[in-house]
């Protein structure tokens, strides 16, 4: 079954031919980073204006770099939500033009079980049941595979999200935007004890997240040097607050792995691509003696691959999207 994925939930516009699910035939991204960056961030209606612009051109490649045609293609697969609304609606738009035109089915993908199926293309093994991480830009869950398509979230971010603080900090201590890779790079020239941020933990939740109270203290901290004309080091700011992220991350999963006796853990979503957070985590399962997945950063942040991934499963259980399909920016997973 080879599938045309396409994403554009976000500010990368992406295509890829995938092939039963795993096998990967070729994967395009036009990133849109260059140009958000002037602005400090993503702006929904220019990422909206600059997918049209490049969707025809991404979807040709993808197609001529798999040597396909489109008598090869059984499906249309793409990401229908959560995201932004007008990014996903030129996604949306684009897949049911080819669906109706060429009369191929039609199949619309959750954006974070895209992410979630990413640990599919590497790892041939992989089968669910496992534990999954996801973190990205918009979530942060700890979710329970139980079955292809079928998930239980065991925890969930209550403000701001794992790459979101990320984010955020990264501006405040002027690295700016993505802060996560330019985070992760400044980190490795600092001192992660330099300043003890806080490891904010939630009473009721025991696998929820929270990633505000930690963004405040490192502005709080930032505010306190100045007035105390302490010199503020990047460097050691980045790598107390990558290393305190990580601290609440491995501490939450590890925590469900222990009570669940979980023997397979994956990671998943933008911040999975931080090599810190891996080895971090890979340690972890060692001792544990659980088997750690986790994709190729080119396969973390936002790609169509792991939309063909995750289209070929729902494919397979018979679902089928129709001409009726809608962007749902906020689409919750397990959903349809
Ligand atoms: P979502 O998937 O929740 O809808 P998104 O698609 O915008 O959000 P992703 O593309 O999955 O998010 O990931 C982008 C996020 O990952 C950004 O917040 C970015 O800062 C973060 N990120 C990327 N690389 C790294 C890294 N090396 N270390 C930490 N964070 C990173
Ligand atoms: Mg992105
Ligand atoms: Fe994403």
């Amino acid at each position: 079954i080879a599938i045309l994925a396409i994403e554009s939930s976000c500010d990368e516009t992406a295509a890829a031919v995938v092939v039963n699910g795993r096998d990967v035939r070729s994967n395009i991204i036009s990133s849109q980073i260059a140009l958000h960056t002037l602005y400090g961030g993503v702006v929904p209606e220019i990422a909206s204006r600059k997918h049209i612009e490049k969707i025809n051109q991404v979807i040709t490649e993808a197609m001529q770099e798999a040597q396909a045609d489109w008598a090869d293609i059984d499906a249309i697969g793409v990401t229908y939500g959560p995201g932004l609304v007008g990014a996903l609606l030129v996604g949306v738009a684009e897949a049911k033009a080819i669906s109706y035109a060429r009369n191929i089915p039609l199949v619309g993908v959750h954006h974070i079980e895209g992410h979630i199926s990413a640990n599919y293309i590497e790892n041939k093994e992989l089968e669910p049941p496992f534990l999954c991480l996801v973190v990205s830009g918009g979530h942060t869950h700890l979710v329970k595979v139980l079955d292809y398509g079928k998930y239980e979230i065991l925890g969930r971010t209550r403000d701001d999200a794992a790459g979101e603080a990320f984010d955020k900090v990264a501006r405040a201590i002027g690295l700016g935007y993505p802060g996560g890779p330019k985070i992760e790079k400044v980190a490795h020239e600092g001192n992660p004890h330099a300043v003890e941020f806080p490891r904010p933990k939630i009473a009721d939740g025991e696998y929820d997240f929270s990633f505000s109270g930690l963004k405040s203290a490192v502005l709080n901290h930032l505010n306190s040097c100045k007035m105390k004309g302490i010199e503020i080091v990047q460097a050691d700011i980045a790598a107390s607050f990558q290393k305190a992220v990580i601290d609440v991350l491995v501490g939450n999963a590890m925590h469900a792995i222990e009570k669940y006796q979980i023997d397979k853990f994956a990671i998943a979503g933008g911040v999975a691509s931080n090599g810190t957070l891996r080895g971090a985590m890979e340690e972890e399962c060692r001792k544990r003696n659980v088997a750690f997945y986790h994709p190729s950063p080119i396969l973390c942040t936002d790609n169509a691959a792991m939309i063909g991934a995750a289209a070929y499963y729902d494919y397979r259980a018979g679902i089928r999207s129709g001409l009726d399909l809608n962007a749902v920016p906020n689409l919750k997973l397990g959903e349809r």
